[in-house]
């Protein structure tokens, strides 16, 4: 097909700009992303109000649509990912966190609820992750706070008690192993009214959301 691209995302040709994507389409990606000057921005599904969380909802947040306005969003859901369903079980991370789970600190899982061991879909989640921004080029990403796979700063403790611990969850861990600047939603919201600059920074545990 003359003019035909790659996908960012998949090894088939995109089509060129203006053309309508028929029954022989070969990516879900009619235009040209190459185009896009804006970066690439990882960031939680369920913040653009995807309804994939635990409970089968979206978190949409606010600050979302500057984001937009300044990068080319990739939005990403690590635990379904992973190969979890939705709704699932609300899960933690027990003795540890995201990157002492990566390290494979034999005494640190993610368990959910109802006691079953699903570290194995968490890693996977993660890793399917990191391929998601290197194959975007992504150098940042707005996580969802206390997230046992997005946490930036804080996750809950491995009891169910709605105690925070200062950590990330594993996919905050492993995307900044990759080498991506990791924050919150709740980092960009503070950086945006404060300064105008919605890239996000350091964050803190914060109040809880969900
Ligand atoms: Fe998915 Fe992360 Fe949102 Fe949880 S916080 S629903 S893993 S995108």
């Amino acid at each position: 097909m003359p003019g035909a691209r790659t996908c960012v995302l998949f090894s088939t040709p995109v089509r060129p700009k203006g053309t309508q994507v028929g029954g022989d389409a070969s990516c879900w990606q009619a235009g040209d992303v190459d185009d896009d000057p804006k970066p690439a921005l990882v960031i939680s599904a369920c913040l653009l109000g995807v309804a994939c969380n635990h409970e089968g909802r979206g978190s949409p947040r606010a600050v979302v649509e500057e984001l937009a306005r300044q990068y080319r969003l990739v939005p990403v859901c690590p635990e379904v990912l992973g190969g979890l369903p939705t709704p699932r079980a609300a899960a933690e991370i027990v003795g540890g966190d995201g990157a002492d789970v990566l390290a494979g600190a034999a005494d640190v899982l993610v368990v959910n609820i109802e006691g079953e061991d699903v570290t194995a879909a968490y890693r996977r989640g993660a890793d399917a992750a990191v391929t998601l921004a290197l194959a975007t080029g992504a150098r940042r990403a707005v996580l969802k706070a206390r997230s046992p796979s997005c946490g930036s700063a804080a996750v809950y403790d491995g009891t169910f008690s709605r105690r925070l611990v200062p950590g990330t969850g594993v996919t905050a861990a492993a995307l900044r192993d990759a080498g991506l600047e990791v924050g919150s939603e709740e980092d960009a919201a503070a950086a945006a009214s404060t300064t105008g600059d919605d890239h996000p920074g350091a964050s803190s545990p914060g109040p809880s959301l969900s």
